[in-house]
């Protein structure tokens, strides 16, 4: 495996390179839902690019972007192991100038996450953006647990015609349901124990379509009851777009919910 640092360097190893490349941005401190994905993508191309880049634009005022766990070497070594070609770890100053185009997620993106962190999709997207035109993937994969993320750069992909595939990936989690996050780890013992509540709420909502129930509104009131001793950000059901939906469509569906512990929010969703 080779560690790039420098964006010349990259430009000059993706010159020459004719394979088919697969591509997995991160943001590091890599756990078992992105080595399934770099997984998947080195099963499915010939070269593979990891990239770990902390993104400052994605990071709203008084976010954790100084906090947010580094794990260089054990990254490194990760990522060796899973056979990666190419890790790419650029630095902040290389990557930005100071006044840059920018790029604008849809307003209609402003729901949700874009709500609560408003102009964090604009940074995604950027980075994003920049990822794609340096390393040129035939294949790009993201995890359905950041569904938004996900919908918003299959928009990109689609509204900018970059040729490239994008590859939503299931979610990992661990044995007892929680959905693997880097951000876990600011939660202490109890906080983990509580946090089970949050994939516990979406199964019940599982068993309740499984059962026949259809009707969002009750959906929700399931979830939230489960979730009674948790301070829930929101539950909502929608479509595949984005657009709130009042009755289960079985295949264009994700329920998703977020949850606070203090300054600490997860997210989680499932795929109906
Ligand atoms: P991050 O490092 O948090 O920016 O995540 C990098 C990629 O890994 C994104 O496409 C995430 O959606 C994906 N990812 C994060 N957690 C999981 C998980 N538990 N299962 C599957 N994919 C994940």
């Amino acid at each position: 495996m080779k560690v790039i640092k420098s964006i010349e360097e990259l430009q000059e190893i993706r010159a020459n390179t004719k394979s088919s490349i697969g591509f997995v941005p991160t943001m590091g401190a890599l756990h078992d839902g992105h080595i399934s994905l770099i997984k998947k993508a080195r099963e499915e191309n010939d070269i593979i690019f990891v990239s770990i880049f902390v993104n400052p634009t994605q990071f709203l005022e008084g976010e954790d972007l100084d906090s947010y766990p580094r794990k260089d070497e054990a990254d490194k070594k990760i990522c060796e192991i899973c056979n990666v070609d190419y890790l790419f770890m650029p630095e902040i100053s290389t990557m930005y100038e100071k006044e840059e185009i920018l790029i604008k997620a849809p307003n209609n993106s402003y729901t949700l996450e874009g709500l609560t962190r408003p102009g964090h999709f604009d940074g995604v997207l950027q980075v994003v953006l920049k990822l794609f035109n340096l390393i040129r993937p035939q294949n790009a994969y993201f995890g359905k647990k950041d569904a938004q993320q996900l919908a918003l750069i299959q928009q990109m992909v689609r509204n900018l015609f970059l040729p490239i595939n994008i590859i939503p990936c299931d979610i990992v989690r661990q044995n007892n349901g929680l959905a693997l996050s880097s951000r876990n780890a600011y939660l202490n013992e109890k906080q983990k124990e509580q946090a089970l509540l949050i994939s516990k709420s979406l199964y019940s909502a599982g068993t309740l379509i499984a059962k026949g129930e259809r009707e969002t509104k009750i959906i929700k009131e399931k979830i939230y009851e489960v979730m009674d001793k948790l301070d829930v950000e929101y539950v909502a059901i929608v479509d595949k777009q984005f657009n709130e939906i009042k009755t289960i469509k079985q295949g264009d569906t994700i329920i998703l919910v977020v949850a606070r512990f203090g300054q600490v929010r997860l997210l989680d969703n499932i795929w109906i």
